[in-house]
């Protein structure tokens, strides 16, 4: 088989974690599902269907815009509970205490969840038995991340993790990049970023200057990016 990168001691490979590595959609209707049971959801929302595609339609709103910068994390935290709520009739005060509840709970057992995405635990180990230095990059938040690595045992893959809380910016900004392969000390190697996120990873990545991966999710998406797209992880084992 021809390996189209040889060198792994030249390259820097860097993973987002959520629904790339570690099954964000997966563990996060799981732990929705157990908000819906433990806090009686019933008496609001007509079905957990129903509160699932609500809490996601606003959830991923409010990232869109945390992304861009536009609003800040504790918003992000609060108005993604609150807003389904309200939507569903409950009074704005009531509302505002449930949220404060939700997101503890809901942050406390995410953390918790193991379910990783299809073949992720064996490329890194893969990767790693090849010699690849790998580093994560997320925007997601400080305690819930470190939480997420450890429960699914994968932290011991990574020799760097750079979150968006540390770099004071978001991925898709290039200063999170940059702030990334500083801490790394990677900038005379080949970074490759590989992420499901076209607009944060991998534009951001290719903003930064960076090689980038597209895990795609849905085989009908397409991008004019000058990346490789890859449908699996094992599909890392052709490329390294
Ligand atoms: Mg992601």
């Amino acid at each position: 088989m021809i390996r189209r990168f040889a060198d792994p001691s030249s390259m820097m490979l860097w993973f987002d974690l959520d629904d790339t590595l570690w099954d964000m959609s997966g563990n996060s209707v799981v732990c929705l599902r157990e908000l819906y049971e433990s806090q009686r959801l019933d008496r609001v929302f007509a079905s957990p269907e129903e509160w699932d595609r609500i809490y996601h339609e606003i959830n991923r709103t409010l990232w869109d815009q945390y992304g861009r910068g536009e609003i800040s994390r504790d918003y992000l935290r609060s108005e993604r509970f609150a807003r389904p709520l309200r939507l569903v009739g409950v009074a704005d005060d009531e509302a505002a205490g449930m949220s404060k509840d939700f997101d503890r709970l809901y942050l406390d057992s995410l953390g918790r969840k193991t379910k990783l995405v299809d073949g992720a635990r064996e490329i890194l180990e893969y990767l790693r038995l090849r010699g690849y230095r790998a580093g994560i990059v997320s925007n997601g938040f400080r305690e819930v991340q470190y939480n997420k690595l450890k429960s699914s045992a994968i932290d011991g893959y990574f020799d760097i993790v750079v979150l968006s809380d540390d770099a004071g910016y978001n991925k898709p900004d290039p200063r999170f990049f940059s702030y990334a392969l500083d801490k790394a000390g990677s900038r005379e190697l080949r970074n490759i970023v590989i992420g499901d996120s076209l607009t944060a990873d991998i534009a951001g990545a290719v903003r930064a200057g960076l090689e980038a991966i597209w895990l795609r999710r849905d085989p009908s998406e397409t991008t004019d990016l000058n990346v490789m797209t890859i449908d699996s992880l094992r599909e890392l084992e052709k490329i390294f």
